[in-house]
């Protein structure tokens, strides 16, 4: 039975309690539940702009919309409620929500927010996303830190995301355990293989470049389903590429040019940094 399509609603509160902290307790794993309020008796302390992160969120979303030409109100949305903060390193905290790419370890970085942000929205735009409103069951290969999951979490109705790297599977898993998603499920594997056990897709989208796209991602796609993926050119240079399944023709085009971290095949086993 095809999932039903979600009607809304977030995990994330619309206010974060973030008064008096400082930049290290704003990555801190609080425990799932209401936040919206502070503990009677702790002190409030004036923080400044760097460190209320919802409003550092809106001035994100922005220039997101401002800058970066993001005109879908649910994604802006979903990038105002997803805490990037939570998904990089403490010490990088003051910088999640600038519009860069930031290390997570193991040589992989969280990508741009507007990048994650124009991906979603070309999704969105797919066929039988747009008849439904939601990206569907959707495939992301590399979870990395598990950021641009949480967000599609947001969007779809169920959400499997893979990654190749264990350390980074588990840092995710790890990010993701306060406010878990619903519907969201974290895969350690080879993403070139997609994941054949959930599919067909309606949405499918990748973090990493190869030389060309799988032959599994194009199968795992359903009718009417859309990929986003970056693609390696043979001048070294990436392009963000769209493919649409109509049946059994695929119809690809280029989308401007892109950075991402390279696909890579088979699994690594590497826990530490
Ligand atoms: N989605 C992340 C981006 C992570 S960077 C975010 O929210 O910012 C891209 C990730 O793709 C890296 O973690 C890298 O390890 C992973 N990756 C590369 N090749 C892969 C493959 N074949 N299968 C799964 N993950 C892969």
């Amino acid at each position: 039975m095809p999932p039903s399509d979600r009607s809304g609603g977030s995990r994330f509160p619309a206010t974060l309690a973030t008064a008096g902290v400082d930049p290290g307790r704003l990555d801190e794993r609080r425990p799932a539940g209401p936040r919206t309020q502070e503990p009677p008796g702790l002190p409030r302390v004036a923080t400044g702009p760097g460190l209320d992160s919802e409003r550092v969120r809106a001035q994100m979303v922005h220039r997101l919309r401002r800058d970066a030409g993001i005109a879908d109100e649910r994604v802006l949305a979903a990038m105002a409620r997803v805490p990037r903060h939570r998904f990089v390193d403490p010490a990088l905290v003051a910088q999640a929500y600038e519009d860069t790419s930031l290390p997570i370890g193991w040589g992989q970085t969280i990508s741009k927010p507007s990048v994650v942000a124009r991906m979603i929205e070309l999704l969105l735009q797919g066929e039988a996303a747009r008849a439904a409103g939601s990206l569907g069951r959707t495939l992301e290969i590399g979870t990395g830190c598990g950021y641009q999951a949480a967000v599609l979490a947001e969007l779809a109705t169920d959400v499997v995301s893979v990654e190749r790297v264990a350390g980074l599977h588990e840092a995710a898993r790890t990010n993701l355990s306060v406010d878990r998603p619903r519907g969201l499920r974290l895969v350690l594997g080879d993403g070139m293989r997609g994941h054949p056990p959930n599919a067909p897709y309606r949405s499918l989208v990748a973090a990493a470049a190869g030389a060309d796209l799988p032959a599994a991602w194009l199968e795992q796609l359903a009718d009417g389903g859309r990929l986003v993926a970056p693609v390696a050119r043979a001048d070294g240079r990436q392009a963000l590429v769209v493919v649409d399944r109509h049946g059994d023709t695929w119809q690809r085009r280029e989308e401007g040019g892109v950075v991402f971290v390279p696909l890579k095949s088979g699994i690594s086993r590497d826990t530490g940094r």
